[in-house]
């Protein structure tokens, strides 16, 4: 087995990733998180609790829509309010 913190996409701790695979998520998806990287305190809760596995750890942390299917969970684990969910059809 791969351990989570070997790679920058972490094995989902909740749940299995992927389920976006299966169909569009930016169909399905009527929130949108927004990540405010001066906020962000680089705990990795939203990394590691995504269960889209499609949170980035790069020199900041990022959020790549085409995977994200908006459920909430990272604005939920995030420990500083870092992240935002907006609806879709305000942006
Ligand atoms: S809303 Fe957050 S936790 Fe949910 S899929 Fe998108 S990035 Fe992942
Ligand atoms: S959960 Fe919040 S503070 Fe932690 S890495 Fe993600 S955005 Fe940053």
């Amino acid at each position: 087995m791969i351990h989570p913190w070997d790679k920058k996409r972490p094995l989902s701790a909740c749940l299995p990733g992927g389920l976006s695979a299966e169909k569009d998520a930016k169909i399905s998806r009527n929130l949108r998180p927004i990540l405010d990287t001066d906020l962000c305190i680089k705990c990795n809760n939203c990394w590691i609790f995504c269960p889209e596995q499609c949170i980035e750890r790069e020199d900041v942390f990022v959020i790549h829509y085409d995977d994200c299917r908006g459920c909430g969970v990272c604005a939920q684990e995030c420990p500083k309010d870092a992240i935002h969910m907006v609806r879709e059809d305000l942006l």
